[in-house]
């Protein structure tokens, strides 16, 4: 009995070993059953997300993108660019022959940074003019060092009673965050700047607003030595007002009513002939085509007029690069085989208002 009852024995622990060991196995699986749930829905929800994702206009994610953009800010851009003019004009207050008119326009020209500065951390509506207005007190300085350094006649200051005390009053002040552009209402008188002292620019003026209201555009030589005022005409009436000043004009003076955006433009700026060119009234183009033959035609006459790019050592004294010279000059319909100028220049298209004309260059 008891070599059975201890294989029994020996049996019934096997067994419950084996059930234990199958409970185990079971618990086992019963755990991998729920992770395996558990990343059957994970799966499922990051599935659903990338869905959802992907349902999204592609906008979305454009505007998301363009939030990132840094913000353009003009009048620190404008500021740079001043500095780097100032950097530009070499000036040591100790050098021998620089007199103390030169520092005092050099100290005003170096302050206008500093003062133009204080307002960049400000926020307002005043805040970009008041930029600009320093700046622009920094350039007239600029502009009257310039001339002192190279002997030149000195444009006098203009200063408003607010700036003799050492203010700029922002509202009233022409000048804006390009060198070469001015806006205004009303009358105005400033400091034309040039990109090259001494040199012949091309000047354009636009009322702004009302088409029906004209200006007068007055170019004025107003130095330590002369005071002229050199040509008067009017701008306005739908017309684009672009006239070659002269060297010796040192100030703009602007008179009527509208508010107005005088600037300077400079040959890169203009277009060039295409190998046709079609128009009406008056166009200024960049050439550099050389001698070309063209055809010109127009319906109500006008001038093909041409100013050849200035290339006189220090201050321009050729009459031709600051007169534009007519090329041909016909009244009513017109077709004409002509040659271009060999020279680099400006071209000016200078028809009636309502004369339509095409310019067509053979072998372009
Ligand atoms: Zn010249």
């Amino acid at each position: 009995m008891s070599k059975l009852g201890t294989a029994v024995g020996t049996l019934i622990e096997q067994l419950e070993s084996h059930e234990a060991r199958l409970d185990e196995l079971t618990a086992n699986v019963t755990a991998l059953t729920a992770n395996v749930t558990a990343l059957t829905a994970t799966v499922t929800a990051l599935t659903a997300r990338v869905a959802a994702l992907e349902a999204q206009p592609a906008h979305a994610t454009a505007d998301a993108g363009f939030e990132l953009e840094p913000i353009r800010d003009e009048a620190i851009i404008a500021l740079a660019e001043y500095r780097r003019q100032l950097d530009d004009v070499p000036f040591s207050p100790e050098a021998d022959g620089v007199t103390s008119a030169m520092r005092a326009e050099h100290y005003a020209a170096v302050d206008a940074v500093a003062r133009a500065a204080s307002w960049i951390e400000r926020s307002g509506p005043n805040r970009d003019q008041e930029i600009y207005a320093a700046i622009g007190a920094g350039r007239k300085a600029l502009i009257r060092l310039t001339a002192m350094l190279e002997h030149r006649p000195i444009p006098l200051p203009l200063l408003t009673a607010e700036e003799l005390s050492g203010y700029v009053d922002a509202a009233t002040d022409v000048h804006t965050g390009n060198r070469f552009v001015w806006e205004g209402r009303g009358d105005a008188e400033f400091l034309l700047d040039r990109p090259v002292s001494g040199k012949p620019v091309l000047l354009e003026v636009v009322p702004l607003g009302e088409d029906h209201l004209v200006l007068n555009v007055i170019h004025v030589e107003r130095t330590d030595r002369k005071l002229e005022h050199r040509f008067s005409d009017t701008a306005g009436l739908g017309f684009v007002y672009r006239k070659m000043v002269g060297p010796e004009v040192t100030h703009l003076r602007i008179t009527g009513d509208p508010g107005w955006r005088a600037r300077v433009i400079q040959p890169d700026e203009l277009p060039s002939m295409e190998r046709e060119t079609t128009g009406q009234g008056r166009a200024w183009f960049r050439h550099t085509l050389g001698a070309k033959k063209v055809t010109i035609q127009g319906t109500e006459g006008g001038s093909l007029e041409f100013v050849p790019d200035c290339d006189c050592k220090g201050i321009c004294t050729d009459y031709d690069h600051r007169t534009p010279k007519s090329l041909t000059y016909h009244s009513g319909d017109f077709r004409e085989d002509m040659t271009l100028p060999r020279r680099t220049g400006m071209l000016s298209v200078s028809m009636r208002p309502k004369s339509v004309w095409s310019v067509t260059v053979l072998h372009y």
